[in-house]
């Protein structure tokens, strides 16, 4: 599978990972593993999604050397000025000694704490304990922040992104900066975007579900991409998607998809 470098010395992220946003922990082992086996090595966890206890322990089992997978949590908003403590927690709860990336969940401008949480996962970083760190939901302005006050650019940031939200600026903002785009919801949640009859012709052309052409597009748009499903069927469907290729003509099709319209909160407001 396909790995991007990041910012990071010598630090490569799978370009497609497994996101487990609303699967509850006690299903979470058992979908990571079973994801693991379909040839996933990147899994997207988060302090807020509670199954950080049963990723870790698929992660821990896997047949695949740790060194090999590479694992992403994040930091929730309250903790923004204990960012240490609650890294330590999320560790724990993992069950590991490292994590591959650590992000800043969302950036919460009221609370006006990122610049000295980035700070602390900047230690963390250096420490060894997150062999990268990044951001997610951070806005143009908040990034430049970053960028002006602190020392460590983002590897990444994880931001909403699918065709009905191509965020086609942030996208610019990235590639200028050598911050990589990560897409959350990158099948849209699914239900809509998935009925789209423009996806419709393209999986008829290639033979392929709406899921793998979306997640097609991501992957040649130079995205990372995290599909989540708790369905083993679809699991292994959203990671069978690296023999064809969507021609140029297709990817402008998708293209023409945008509605600049977010379903997730907007993160200058979210808190
Ligand atoms: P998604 O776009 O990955 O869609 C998942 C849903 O799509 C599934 O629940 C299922 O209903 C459907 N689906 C999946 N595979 C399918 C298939 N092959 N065919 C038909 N339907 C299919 O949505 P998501 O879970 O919101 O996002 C993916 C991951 O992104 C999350 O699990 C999480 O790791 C991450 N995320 C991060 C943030 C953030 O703020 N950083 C926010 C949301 C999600």
């Amino acid at each position: 599978m396909n790995s991007l470098m990041l910012n990071t010395d010598g630090v490569q992220i799978p370009q497609l990972g497994f996101g487990v946003w609303q699967i509850p922990d006690g299903d979470a082992e058992q979908a990571v593993r079973i994801a693991l086996q379909a040839g996933y090595r990147h899994v997207d966890t988060a302090s807020a999604y509670g199954n950080e206890e049963g990723v870790g322990r698929a992660v821990r089992s896997a047949e695949r050397p740790r060194e090999k997978l590479f694992v992403t949590t994040k930091l929730w908003n309250a903790d923004h000025g204990r960012a240490e403590q609650a890294f330590d927690e999320s560790l724990a709860r993992l069950g590991l000694d490292y994590v591959d990336l650590f992000l800043i969940h969302w950036p919460v401008p009221k609370q006006d704490k990122y610049v000295q949480a980035w700070k602390a996962l900047e230690k963390i970083y250096r420490d060894g304990r997150a062999k990268a760190i990044g951001t997610s939901n951070f806005t143009v302005q908040a990034l430049t922040r970053l960028m002006d006050e602190t020392e460590i650019t983002p590897s990444i940031n994880q931001i909403e992104l699918h065709p009905y939200l191509q965020q086609r600026e942030m996208r610019a903002f990235h590639e200028a900066n050598g911050i990589l785009t990560e897409a959350w919801s990158p099948l849209g949640q699914g239900q809509g975007l998935l009925d789209d009859p423009a996806l419709s012709v393209l999986s008829g052309k290639y033979g392929r579900t709406p899921a793998q052409i979306v997640i097609r597009w991501h992957l040649q748009l130079g995205n990372v991409v995290i599909p989540k499903s708790a369905t083993p069927s679809r699991i292994r469907e959203n990671i069978d998607v690296f023999d064809f290729i969507l021609d140029t003509e297709d990817m402008a099709a998708i293209g023409a998809m945008n509605r600049g319209k977010r379903i997730g909160p907007d993160p200058d407001t979210f808190n």
